[in-house]
């Protein structure tokens, strides 16, 4: 499973446990070195406290051995003479300076001699007496032959102190070894024991003396620790109810100590950390690494459809300019404009060069002034949308204004699309001016009389019935004249069929001319029968014309040999209708009809009128 799917949390949580599990397990191993440490120092401390006291015991008994040997002497050699006794005290006092006073006591037990005097003044005239609380320890020193250390005791000079009592014997005249009292060193319990310290190595300790779990003395360092204090029993000389309470110094314990469980706790912690933060980089690595292969993944399927996309464009290009230069190859003019603006989106070549306009002249007038090129090109617009809307044929006649001024007719077949929320107009246009002429020409050949010129059987129907609407409109009368050709069949039968159809076309000509209004139509109606339609012709009119035909036609003197007339003549039918008068084109035509009829009858070559016989 890929790794950039997974959150990170779980991850980042996992980290942290592991780095609580790892800080935690720091914090225990040096918890257990502390320990350790304490423990080494604990036992250094014991060792150098029990060093200290050893040390203590030593110098006391180094101390003292002056006096163990004045007491040698006088065993030796008999009491020694005060004078010798004073010097060798005063050499002992000297070299130690923990003595209070060195005292002879007599085998009485009394005061004999003291050095020195000053200050133990308070001593001369004492006697070791049962009831003093070193009497015992005395009366055993003596009995042993062994110097006895004392107890502390309120001394006569005032303050506590310990007495050392080594017994001295004499031989008498027997050579009986014999008791001779006690060589006494005095010491005030604080002077010896600073004399003793100051000879020791003791600065990395408060000192306290302990007797019978009493303090008698202590010498105290500002930084010691209670926490670490030991106890050590001092045998002084042969007395062993001391003990020696030692509390070491801060600096002693920093010494002892080592920075071990510190370093071990940085050191694991930062390894704990940096194990942590190595994971984490790790992890994160990966995770980008794992969005980077997905982003590159991505990258290369935009790229793969972006190289798709570009070959269909190119292909779309391609097709469009193939369609581009397909409209450019068409005469018809194909153009894309936004009606509103009239800007123009695309047109092709025919656009602009059936007008004679350059593109650049065709954009630029359909802007400015679009009726210059399509005249009522507002209209037109309205109309292609009304048609659109109507579902209409959206095809056009319109008329175009050539550069040079004249007009072009058009078809414009013109459609009107929203794309985006946005109007075109797809236009067509083609020049259909030759089209027009041709389907009027059509048109006249479809009307026309292949012979004679006129027009035909249907033109003259159709242009009866318009005509006679319109004049029904106008409230206008209409004339009608029937005209047909005498004796004709007698005609052809002499002269031959091709003369008859020369004369048919002379006849026709006649006709043709003797019309001279706009709207008046002469129609071969049939054979060698012809018919003019007169607009807005009344009977006089209508007589007007038909004796005018008769002139023209007899002023041809078109030969007829056949004819008892000598010459080509024509018999005529008039009749006169009111369009709106209630009758119908075929009355009318019945009408005139029957007044052909009745020249025909009435001898021929002649003009008769339709009248009501009722
Ligand atoms: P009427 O005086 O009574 O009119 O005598 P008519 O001989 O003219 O009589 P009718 O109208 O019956 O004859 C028509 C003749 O016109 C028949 C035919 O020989 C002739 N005719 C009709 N059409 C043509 C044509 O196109 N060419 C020629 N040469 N003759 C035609
Ligand atoms: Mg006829
Ligand atoms: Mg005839």
């Amino acid at each position: 499973m890929p790794l950039r799917s997974q959150s990170p949390w779980p991850a980042r949580l996992a980290l942290a446990a592991l780095l609580l599990g790892l800080c935690l397990i720091s914090l225990l191993l040096w918890q257990r070195l502390l320990i350790a440490q304490q423990e080494r120092v604990a036992e250094r401390v014991g060792y150098q406290a029990r060093s200290l006291a050893r040390q203590l015991e030593a110098s006391l008994h180094d101390q003292v051995a002056g006096l163990r040997r004045i007491a040698l002497q006088w065993s030796h050699r008999g009491r020694i003479p005060m004078d010798e006794w004073l010097l060798d005290s005063r050499f002992a006092l000297e070299r130690f300076k923990g003595y209070q006073a060195i005292q002879w006591l007599d085998a009485d037990l009394s005061m004999r001699w003291i050095e020195p005097l000053l200050g133990n003044e308070a001593a001369r005239q004492f006697r070791l007496t049962p009831a003093h609380p070193n009497f015992n320890l005395a009366i055993r020193a003596k009995a042993s032959g062994e110097p006895r250390f004392s107890n502390s005791f309120v001394l006569l000079q005032g303050g506590r102190g310990f007495i050392l009592y080594t017994p001295l014997y004499i031989h008498d005249e027997h050579n009986e070894r014999v008791f001779d009292g006690f060589l006494q060193g005095v010491f005030r319990v604080e002077g010896l024991m600073n004399e003793l310290l100051s000879h020791a190595d003791s600065h990395d300790f408060s000192v306290y003396l302990l007797e019978a779990g009493r303090p008698i003395y202590s010498h105290e360092r500002p930084d010691a620790l209670d926490a670490l204090q030991q106890e050590v029993p001092l045998d002084l000389l042969n007395n062993q109810s001391f003990t020696l309470r030692l509390k070491p110094t801060e600096q002693l314990v920093q010494r002892l100590a080592t920075p071990l469980p510190q370093v071990v706790l940085g050191a694991s912690l930062t390894i704990s950390l940096l194990l942590v933060a190595a994971i984490g980089l790790a992890l994160g690595n990966a995770r980008r690494a794992s969005a980077l292969q997905a982003g590159n993944r991505r990258l290369s399927e935009e790229l793969e459809q972006r190289a798709k996309i570009e070959q269909v464009l190119r292909d779309s290009r391609e097709r469009l300019q193939l369609v581009l230069d397909l409209t450019d190859s068409s005469h018809d003019g194909l153009f894309i404009i936004d009606p509103q603006n009239r800007d123009i989106l695309h047109m092709n070549q025919a656009t602009h060069n059936s007008l004679g306009y350059s593109a650049e002249a065709f954009r630029e007038l359909l802007k400015q002034d679009p009726e210059q090129l399509l005249p009522g090109y507002r209209d037109w617009l309205e109309g292609v949308r009304q048609a659109q809307q109507d579902k209409l044929s959206t095809i056009f006649q319109q008329k175009m204004r050539r550069r040079d001024g004249s007009e072009q007719a058009a078809e414009i077949s013109a459609q009107l699309v929203r794309l985006n929320d946005h109007e075109y107009l797809i236009g067509v246009s083609r020049d259909n001016s030759q089209r027009l002429q041709l389907e009027a020409q059509l048109q006249r050949l479809s009307q026309q009389d292949g012979l004679t010129g006129l027009y035909n059987r249907r033109f003259f129907d159709s242009q009866l019935n318009s005509e006679w609407r319109r004049l029904r409109r106008q409230g206008a009368s209409l004339a009608l004249l029937m005209l047909d050709i005498d004796y004709f069949k007698r005609y052809n039968d002499r002269l031959g069929h091709l003369a008859g159809d020369d004369a048919l076309r002379q006849v026709s000509d006649v006709l043709r001319t003797s019309l001279q209004r706009e709207g008046d139509s002469a129609c071969r109606y049939g054979g060698e029968e012809f018919a003019i339609i007169l607009a807005d012709t009344g009977l006089e009119g209508g007589m007007h014309v038909a004796s005018r035909v008769q002139q023209r036609l007899e002023a041809l003197n078109l030969a007829h040999p056949a004819s008892p007339l000598g010459h080509l003549t024509l018999s005529i039918g008039l009749a006169v209708a009111e369009p709106d008068g209630g009758e119908s084109p075929d009355l009318l035509v019945a009408h005139c009809d029957q007044a052909l009829y009745r020249a025909k009858h009435e001898g021929r070559n002649r003009i008769c009128v339709w009248r009501d016989q009722a």
